[in-house]
Formats: C-alpha cells, sequence, structure tokens
C-alpha cells in the first residue's frame, strides 16, 4: 500500500552519503539536491555522512571537495562532517568498531556465518551453475557448516568471509518513484557483508549507519536499486538485534542522467565535473535549478526558479523514472536568467573572484578597480550565461596596457586594410574631442564614419570596437571607449595603424 503521508506521521530524516573517490560530480550534486529538497520540504533534518571505508580509492583531497561543493551550493546540513550531531561520527573510516559490532551481533543469532570458499571454488561453482542455467550468485554451500568443518577449515588456515543469510522470500516494497518492485528470492543470495581481511562492505555499512542514524527516507540513484533487497533484508535483521529503531527505510530511486549521444554521464565526462562549474562562472543558483530539472519540474510552464520554490514545491512522488538528459545548453541559459535576477552589485560582488583568478585583480581590490568594475558590471549583467564571460568581454579595461592583445581572428576579418582606413577617421575624429562623454563619442563617430565615410553602422564600428577592446563580442562601444578613458583609447586606436 502506498502510503500517502509519505512520511508515516514521523519526522523526516534524509541523509547524502557519498564516497569521496574523484572529482564531485553532476549526478552526486542532484542526489545531494533532491535528498536536501525532500527534507527541508518535510521541515525535517538532512544528514551528511561520508562514505569513505575504501582506503585505496577515497581521498582527503576528494572528501575536501565534497565538503566544498556542499557549502558552495548551499545545501546545509544539520548532522554530519565538520558539523556532529548525535549520531557521530560521520565518515564511516572512524565507525569501523560499529560495523565490526554489528557483525558479530548477526553472528551470534545466527543471521550471518562465516564462509570458507576460496575464490577458485566459488568461480568453478558459478560456472557450472551457469552451465546447467541457474543463478550463478552463492549457493549457501557452507550456509551450515558444523563446528567440525568450520574448525577443520580454520586449520587448514581459509580466512572466512561473513555471509548474510538471506531469508528465502520475494522482496517486495514501494519505490517512491518507481512504485512497487519486487525481486524474486531466486536472484537475491546469500551475500558477503565482512571481507576475509575484516573489512566490512558498503551493503552493510550504509545499513548500518541508515539505521543508527534515524534516516527515514533514502534518496539515491537508480544504479543502486539492487542492492535495496538486500539492504531491506538487513534492516529486519537489524530490528531483531536491537540496532536502530526496528524500521525500515522508505525508498526512491533517482533516474539515470545521460550525457551526449545517450550515454550515462559518468564521472569522467568533463562535463560531469561540479566544481568546473564553479570555475567557469555558474551561480550556485543557477546549477541548482538546472539540476532540479534533471528527473523534476515544478510546472510545465515554468523552468526557471529558486532553490525556496523548490523546497516550496518538492515532490518525490512526482520525479520522473525515466533517464534525464543533461544539456549544457540549458544549463548555461538557465544560469543566465539566474544572472540577471540578481541586482548588479550582486553581480559585481560575485566577479570579483574571477576577475582575481583570471589575475586581472590582486587580492587586495584598488578603490580605482572598484569603481571601474562598478560603471562596466551594468554593460555586461545582461549579456552573459556565466560569470567568466564578464571577465573576457571586460579585460580590455583592467588589463596593463603592456599585456593587452588583440584576438587575431577578430583582427585578421576587422582590421584589414578598409577596416584600418575606419580605425583611422575614428582616431582622428575622437583625438579632436573635447569632451569625453559616451554621447559625445557616439556623435563624433556616427559623424565621421557613418556620415563621413558613408558606411553602415555595423562596418563602420566592428573594426573600432576589435581595436579597442581585442575582440568582437563585447559590452556597448561608446560606453566601454568612455569607461576606457581617452588616452588608451587613442593610443589603442593608433597601435592597430
Ligand atoms: N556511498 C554510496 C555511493 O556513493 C551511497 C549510496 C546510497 O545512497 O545508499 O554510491
Amino acid at each position: 500500500m502506498t502510503d500517502t503521508t509519505l512520511t508515516g506521521g514521523k519526522p523526516v530524516v534524509a541523509r547524502f552519503c557519498p564516497s569521496p573517490t574523484g572529482n564531485p560530480h553532476v549526478g552526486m550534486a542532484r542526489t545531494a539536491l533532491f535528498s536536501w529538497a525532500f527534507a527541508r520540504h518535510h521541515g525535517g533534518r538532512f544528514v551528511f555522512r561520508v562514505e569513505d571505508t575504501d582506503a585505496s580509492r577515497d581521498s582527503e583531497e576528494s572528501y575536501q571537495l565534497l565538503v566544498d561543493v556542499m557549502r558552495w551550493l548551499g545545501l546545509d546540513w544539520d548532522e554530519g562532517v565538520e558539523v556532529g550531531g548525535p549520531n557521530g561520527p560521520y565518515r564511516q573510516s572512524e565507525r569501523m568498531d560499529v560495523y565490526a559490532d554489528v557483525a558479530r551481533k548477526l553472528l551470534d543469532a545466527g543471521l550471518a556465518y562465516k564462509a570458507y570458499d576460496t575464490a577458485e571454488e566459488l568461480e568453478e561453482r558459478r560456472e557450472k551453475a551457469r552451465a546447467e542455467g541457474r543463478p550463478s550468485g552463492y549457493d549457501g554451500l557452507h550456509r551450515d557448516l558444523t563446528p567440525e568443518q568450520r574448525a577443520a577449515y580454520e586449520a587448514e588456515g581459509r580466512q572466512p568471509v561473513i555471509r548474510f543469510k538471506m531469508p528465502e522470500k520475494d522482496w517486495t516494497f514501494d519505490d517512491l518513484v518507481r512504485g512497487p518492485i519486487t525481486f524474486g528470492a531466486e536472484n537475491v543470495q546469500d551475500f558477503v557483508i565482512v571481507r576475509a581481511n575484516g573489512h566490512p562492505l558498503y551493503t552493510l555499512t550504509n545499513p548500518v549507519d541508515d539505521a543508527l542514524m534515524g534516516i527515514t527516507h533514502v534518496l539515491r540513484g537508480e544504479d543502486l536499486l539492487s542492492s535495496t533487497p538486500r539492504q531491506i533484508a538487513l534492516y529486519e535483521a537489524f530490528a531483531e538485534i536491537g540496532v536502530g529503531d526496528g524500521s525500515t527505510p522508505r525508498f526512491a530511486h533517482l533516474p539515470y542522467v545521460l550525457g551526449s549521444g545517450n550515454r550515462k554521464l559518468s564521472k569522467r565526462d568533463p562535463e560531469s565535473n561540479l566544481l568546473g562549474y564553479r570555475d567557469e562562472g555558474f551561480l550556485p543558483e543557477g546549477l541548482l535549478n538546472y539540476l532540479a530539472l534533471l528527473g523534476w519540474s515544478i510546472d510545465a510552464e515554468r523552468d526557471v526558479f529558486t532553490v525556496a520554490e523548490m523546497v516550496e514545491a518538492f515532490d518525490i512522488t512526482r520525479v520522473n523514472p525515466n533517464p534525464a538528459r543533461f544539456d549544457l545548453a540549458k544549463c548555461e541559459a538557465i544560469n543566465g536568467d539566474h544572472v540577471r535576477l540578481l541586482p548588479t552589485e550582486e553581480v559585481e560582488r560575485r566577479l570579483v573572484p574571477y576577475f582575481q583568478a583570471a589575475g586581472l585583480f590582486g587580492d587586495e581590490v584598488s578603490g580605482e578597480q572598484a569603481a571601474l568594475l562598478a560603471a562596466a558590471t551594468p554593460l555586461v549583467h545582461e549579456r552573459m550565461g556565466k560569470l567568466t564571460e564578464a571577465v573576457e568581454m571586460l579585460r580590455f579595461l583592467f588589463v596593463d596596457e603592456a599585456d593587452f592583445t588583440v584576438d587575431e581572428t577578430d583582427a585578421a576579418k576587422q582590421l584589414d586594410e578598409k577596416g584600418r582606413a575606419v580605425v583611422k577617421a575614428a582616431h582622428e575624429a575622437l583625438g579632436a574631442l573635447d569632451d569625453w562623454t559616451t554621447e559625445a563619442i557616439e556623435a563624433a563617430l556616427r559623424a565621421s564614419l557613418v556620415d563621413g565615410l558613408g558606411l553602415k553602422p555595423r562596418l563602420a564600428f566592428g573594426p573600432v570596437r576589435v581595436a579597442v577592446t581585442g575582440r568582437r563580442v563585447s559590452p556597448p562601444l561608446f560606453e566601454s571607449l568612455e569607461l576606457l578613458g581617452r588616452e588608451r583609447s587613442l593610443s589603442r586606436l593608433s597601435a592597430v595603424l
């Protein structure tokens, strides 16, 4: 039966529990966002746990990046790494004794057992099962060893794994995104929860922590769907041995994210790297909005919304189970909408680190630079998809004169012989100007180039634009010249000649 309240009246506790390997990626951030929005929508708690039990793949650097990304996105957590809480520690590497304790309890209760099969023995039996068309999972051979058999294997020096004794029944659960799902008993065999070297596996550590941290709702990627029946079996076992409060969380498996060519977006795809978006000048507001659209929508008419609006409207049962496609152009367009929604002073403030990263500002921003940025930001505010585009459009104002360069392709197109003749006329007209204002500059250039040389405005102003801003895409020309100032404008025009 679908529980229409979703929460059964219990306060919601949702979680995000990534493993710190490599760079945080888009799929991960989408999972974090949905889980966070679900918790916030229901006025619940959000837990941020880090699943770092694989020392060969996990790194401290990745851990730090995860924390940075969550903070940058503004997905705050009530309990978890860095902030602590009543059920800590929140890094699995610091909880090894907890897992060992639960494994021992499962063994003592007869819910798990030691299995001594060697890798070769397992492989041989698996091959045989396959050849005979039987399921090729664990065949349960060591389920009911006698104490003598066990002693004999130990005398041989074999190190056992611990396997969970899977009750023989079908597993049905009501996924909040996908509806009822059943795994037949024949497809879920006894599985390893602790390796021969004593190392607990994800299938154990994840439900142990969810149980002890009181997680009521597990939102995660579709790739983990097949581990769900095993985890549900573990929750039922935990109820018998007193781990957690005896309940099983509800599950919601979020759709795959596809990249170009309809392939599943992989961690290694460049467009998957979340920090790349920050470095390229996406706003957290814009990126969150776009990530929300990977499986969900606020309504049919509207693509652009704030995270507060998302929290207000978020309904996990309305998430689309079909794969979502990641579309970079749309992501940029939505980001541009969010840039336009910000007040200009806020855009100015957010541009500063990007000017610093581009080497145009030092650690300290001078009063002169700040004033120029304040005057220039309104010129580009409406024209960018991401903040780094503003840096490129405004570079000509902030660059040291010795470092100013003109884009070669644009120069080849605009500053040929004809273009240089235009620049020459512009230089003369502007050199004679007393009053260096946008209006006076515009009047002088129109008189000399459009009326004087009889050129269409596009042909008249293109060469001037490339000569003084270095590129074809720039803020409006007359304003740009005013901000650049008489001396630098004239010297750049004459440099072309
Ligand atoms: N550490 C697991 C992962 O990153 C968590 C999966 C889950 O949410 O259960 O895939």
